[in-house]
C-alpha cells in the first residue's frame, strides 16, 4: 500500500490479537498509520499528531525500567532495540520531554516529524472511508 502522506511504501503489521482492526499498515519513512477493516470504517487514517502525543511507550521484559523508549515497529523501539514480545503500551504515551526519555528515540522522533509534510498536518488532510451500511 502506498502512503497517502509521503507516497512511499507502507508495510503491514503482524496481526495483534488485542486490536479490533483487521489490518494495520505503517509507513517506514513518515510513520503514518492506516487501519483497514474496522467496525465502522473500511479505512481509518488518523490525522497528524504532534510528537508529545504521537508515540506509544515501548513495553518489554528485557527493557531497563529507568529509560523510557518509544515503540517503533514490530518488536523494536524507535532507537533500534529489539526485544522478544515487545509491545506498545495502550495506557501510556511516550513523552519526549520526560527526564527518563531515551535520547536516541527523541532524536529519531524529531527526524520523523520533519518528514511529515506541512500540507498533510491538518485535521482533514488524511481521508478515512466510512463503511456503507
Ligand atoms: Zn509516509
Ligand atoms: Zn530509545
Amino acid at each position: 500500500m502506498e502512503c497517502d502522506v509521503c507516497g512511499r511504501a507502507m508495510w503491514r503489521w503482524p496481526a495483534l490479537p488485542t486490536v479490533t482492526h483487521s489490518e494495520i499498515w505503517s509507513c517506514s519513512w513518515c510513520h503514518a498509520t492506516t487501519y483497514m477493516g474496522g467496525e465502522w470504517f473500511e479505512v481509518v487514517r488518523p490525522p497528524y499528531l504532534p510528537v508529545e502525543m504521537r508515540w506509544d511507550l515501548a513495553v518489554a521484559d528485557g527493557l531497563p525500567a529507568d529509560v523510557s523508549h518509544a515503540f517503533g515497529s514490530s518488536g523494536r523501539t524507535l532507537c533500534g532495540i529489539r526485544e522478544v514480545g515487545m509491545s506498545p503500551s495502550f495506557d501510556h504515551k511516550w513523552e519526549p520531554g520526560r527526564g527518563d526519555a531515551c535520547g536516541a528515540c527523541r532524536e529519531e522522533v524529531g527526524v520523523i516529524d520533519e518528514r511529515w509534510p506541512w500540507a498533510k498536518r491538518g485535521e482533514d488532510a488524511r481521508v478515512s472511508v466510512a463503511r456503507r451500511l
